[in-house]
């Protein structure tokens, strides 16, 4: 399946489907008048993996491969500096092209390398993971700041995204775990009957048959891009995409990086953010339905009780998101239609408080 994906920017597709990586030295061929090099941006586990098979559906190409450590250790000012440095070693210049294979954080460093290198070279992402359906599309490259997430960055779009489903299997649960929370946000935000979809058919994360995740995946970049494509710089719609990550963030920063996945954390942000709506906006949502279900995926529902409230509000406010430190939280009036309402600290704190009593 191709879906097109059109910023102010840009214009760029992406393919998703099993194999779609065999097509991407016609693509490059057809887009690019001349390619000097190809420098592959990968982690080791990926690398472990697939190295084969991306060197071998770049075969047309000289090709240079960067491999950097799995994880968010590969978003660092450290490893985008040996990326840069690997380049000018391998005389890239600026007829060369990236290709970033792997999640999220691959795509993040890699998307960020090229769009400094030389003051930008083009660059295509090659998603591994179920999250990067949303961290390839939309343009965010970032590296991190030992002070904060994502805070070097830039806004630079891909020329195109190749998001072959066959190398999304080896992917370990609590991975899918995390990617899939991202798809089940993209539903509750923008459409009620995807939602309701992925709730009556997705019952186990463990062997997703490749028509769903196909399916999912794609309905998932479909929804985003109806966001960021009004709203490429994130000055209005685009942060109902943070639904339920205001929390989420602050969890996984006060819990320590690591300890969650993304969207682990982001689960029990949006059953919050479902909780304000329910008082706030008079949602009328079948709340134990919903756990009943994310217990049943493998998710937990409930915010630990060693998490320190206040110190969970003092993140919310520093979140770069916020502005003037008044916390915009994004909830739903209803599901598939998201609006922004700016919260009081005492409102959160008590919310957050009732929420973590588990009332
Ligand atoms: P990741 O890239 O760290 O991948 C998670 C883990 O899975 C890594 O250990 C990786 O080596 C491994 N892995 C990747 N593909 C695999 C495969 N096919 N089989 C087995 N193992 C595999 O993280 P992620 O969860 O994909 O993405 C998280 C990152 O994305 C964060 O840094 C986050 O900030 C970023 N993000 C960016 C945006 C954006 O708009 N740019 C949006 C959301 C998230
Ligand atoms: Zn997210």
């Amino acid at each position: 399946k191709q879906i097109t994906i059109q910023t102010a920017s840009k214009t760029y597709p992406v393919f998703v489907g099993s194999g779609v990586i065999k097509e991407l030295c016609t693509f490059i061929n057809s887009a690019f008048s001349s390619i000097s090099k190809v420098m592959i941006i990968t982690d080791e586990t990926v690398a472990d993996l697939y190295l084969f098979d991306i060197e071998h559906a770049l075969a047309d190409f000289q090709t240079h491969t960067c491999i950097v450590p799995s994880g968010e250790i590969a978003k660092t000012f450290d490893v985008y500096y040996q990326c840069i440095t690997f380049a000018l070693e391998n005389k890239l210049d600026r007829k060369s092209l990236v290709i970033t294979f792997g999640g999220g954080a691959v795509g993040d460093l890699g998307g960020f390398v090229a769009s400094t290198f030389m003051r930008g070279i083009p660059f295509i992402q090659a998603p591994t993971t179920i999250l990067a359906h949303d961290s390839a599309v939309g343009g965010k490259v970032a590296i991190n700041h030992p002070s904060g997430k994502n805070m070097i960055g830039a806004f630079y779009q891909p020329e195109a995204v190749f998001y072959d489903l066959n190398f999304l299997q080896s992917l370990p649960l609590h991975e899918k775990r995390s990617g899939f929370a991202e798809v089940i946000k993209h539903g509750l935000i923008h459409d009620s009957s995807f939602f309701f979809w992925l709730h009556d058919h997705i019952l186990s994360l463990e062997k997703l048959p490749v028509p769903d995740l196909g399916y999912m995946l794609a309905r998932g970049i479909e929804i985003k891009r109806d966001f960021v494509s009004v709203d490429e710089r994130e000055t209005g719609i685009r942060a109902f995409l943070n639904f339920g990550h205001t929390l989420g963030h602050a969890i996984e920063a006060e819990a320590g990086y690591g300890k969650w996945t993304h969207g682990e954390a982001v689960v029990i942000g949006m059953l919050f953010a479902l909780e304000l709506s329910r008082k706030k906006m008079g949602l009328s949502f079948n709340h134990e339905h919903l756990k009943r279900w994310l217990e049943q995926l493998g998710y937990a529902t409930e915010l630990p009780k060693e998490l320190r409230l206040n110190k969970l509000l003092e993140r919310m406010k520093q979140d770069k998101k916020s502005i003037n430190q008044k916390v915009n939280f994004v909830l739903l009036k209803d599901i598939g239609s998201p609006i922004s309402y700016e919260m009081t600290d005492e409102e959160l704190l008590n919310g957050l408080y009732i929420f973590q009593k588990g009332e």
